[in-house]
C-alpha cells in the first residue's frame, strides 16, 4: 500500500513515501514559508503519485476535535501568517485522499510505539528535545489529546542552584521546560550552541536536572512503560546516564516497579527509529486515516 507521510514543521516540510510497514521509499523537504506557497509545494510532491492516504505530523497548536468544523487546522501558532490555516482541509481536497493528522510529537510517539522503542508495550512517551521541547503520549492504542492537546513542553519546572538562567527563555512562562531546556536555551545560556560544549561543561548537569524533573512529572503523571528522549540534543549521548541517575535519585524510590529501580537503562531511551520516527509515525497515521 502506497501512503504519504507529511512532517510539517516550523522550518522545514519533509514530505515521503512509503508503506504501512513504516518503510519510507524516498522523502523531500521544502522550507516552510508562507502558507500558500509551501501548501502548494506539498500538493505538488503528492499529486499523481498514487498515494492511498496521507498521514501528517504537524507543528502547531493544532484543532484535534474531530467534531470541530475547524478539525485538522492550525490554531494560534505565533508563526506568521499561520494562524487558522486549515491545513487537514486543504490536503484532502487537493489530493482526494484521506489525511490523518495530530502534533508532530505525537506522530512520533505512535511511530515509536509501534515499530520503535515501544514495540510490545502498551504505553510510552515520547519527548524531542531540540530547537523547542515537545512531548506525545501513547496508551493502549490511542494518542493522548484531552482538551486541545498536551503541550508538554511547557511544563514548569524548579530550577538549578547553579543555573546563571533561572527563569529560561519562554516567552509566555517564567521557568518552563522549553524555555530552561531547549537547544535554543542552551545556546542563549552560555552563548554557544549546545553541540560546542564539552562533556564536562557544568551546562550538561543542569540541563540533565531538567530533563531528568520532566521524566520523573511524566512518571508520576503518566506512568508510561518506556519514555524515549529524541530531537538534537539527545545526540548528546553523555545526557542519557546523567538523566536516568538523576531521574532515580528525584524520584527518590516512590514509584517502586523493577523496570524504574532496575532496569532504568532501558525505561529512558533513545529514539529505536533514530531521525525516521517522524516520518514512521506519519505512514501510521496515514493507515489510520483509512480505518
Ligand atoms: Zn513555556
Amino acid at each position: 500500500m502506497l501512503l504519504g507521510a507529511l512532517e510539517a514543521g516550523g522550518t522545514k516540510m519533509v514530505c515521503a513515501l512509503g508503506n504501512e510497514k513504516g518503510e519510507v521509499f524516498e522523502r523531500e523537504s521544502f522550507p516552510t514559508r508562507e502558507p500558500e506557497p509551501t501548501v502548494s509545494d506539498i500538493i505538488s510532491y503528492f499529486a499523481g503519485r498514487g498515494i492511498e492516504a496521507l498521514g501528517v505530523s504537524s507543528f502547531g497548536p493544532l484543532d484535534l476535535n474531530e467534531d470541530s468544523s475547524t478539525y485538522g487546522s492550525i490554531t494560534t501558532t505565533p508563526k506568521p501568517g499561520w494562524q487558522n490555516v486549515p491545513l487537514r482541509t486543504r490536503l484532502m481536497d487537493a489530493l482526494g485522499v484521506p489525511v490523518g493528522i495530530d502534533t508532530d510529537v505525537n506522530g512520533a510517539a505512535l511511530g515509536e510505539a509501534l515499530l520503535g522503542a515501544g514495540k510490545g508495550l502498551k504505553s510510552l512517551v515520547y519527548y524531542t528535545i531540540g530547537t523547542g521541547v515537545g512531548g506525545g503520549a501513547y496508551d493502549h492504542g490511542r494518542l493522548l489529546h484531552g482538551l486541545v492537546h498536551p503541550e508538554m513542553g511547557h511544563m514548569l519546572l524548579r530550577p538549578h542552584a547553579d543555573d546563571p538562567a533561572p527563569h529560561g527563555f519562554c516567552p509566555y512562562h517564567d521557568g518552563c521546560l522549553e524555555g530552561m531546556a531547549c537547544g535554543k536555551a542552551i545556546e542563549q545560556r552560555w552563548g554557544v550552541p549546545a553541540r560546542e560544549l564539552p562533556p564536562e561543561h557544568i551546562a550538561w548537569q543542569i540541563e540533565a536536572e531538567y530533563l531528568a524533573q520532566m521524566c520523573v512529572n511524566t512518571i508520576v503523571m503518566l506512568s508510561p512503560q518506556r519514555i524515549v528522549l529524541g530531537g538534537g540534543v539527545m545526540h548528546q549521548e553523555h545526557l542519557f546516564p546523567m538523566v536516568r541517575k538523576r531521574t532515580l535519585e528525584l524520584l527518590g524510590g516512590y514509584v517502586a516497579h523493577p523496570a524504574i529501580l532496575e532496569h532504568i537503562d532501558s525505561y529512558i531511551v533513545p529514539p529505536a527509529l533514530g531521525n525516521n520516527s517522524g516520518a514512521v509515525g506519519s505512514l501510521l497515521l496515514a493507515v489510520r486515516a483509512l480505518g
